[in-house]
């Protein structure tokens, strides 16, 4: 099920479900790099950023090979072939 809503004065589409979820989904809010406010924020952050200004999406980063956990809570998980 999808809903409509004004995000920023412009009306986007998006699964009910994952409505208001991005921070919940997205590494950068667990990872050291992430510095929104400041110069030394990552690049791939910003670029992932410019891209939701521009366009009017949200993107969060599901899988990231720069990824510097926070906490020492990564899981040992060898997994990495899921698609
Ligand atoms: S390194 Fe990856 S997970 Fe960390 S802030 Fe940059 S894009 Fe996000």
């Amino acid at each position: 099920m999808f809903v409509i809503y004004i995000h920023h004065d412009v009306p986007v589409h998006v699964r009910s479900d994952l409505k208001g979820k991005h921070r919940e989904h997205c590494l950068c809010y667990s990872c050291n790099r992430f510095k929104p406010d400041s110069k030394e924020n990552c690049r791939i952050a910003k670029e992932v950023y410019a891209v939701c200004v521009r366009e009017h999406v949200v993107l969060p980063v599901w899988e990231c090979p720069k990824f510097e956990t926070i906490k020492a809570s990564l899981e040992e998980e060898e997994e990495d072939e899921e698609e």
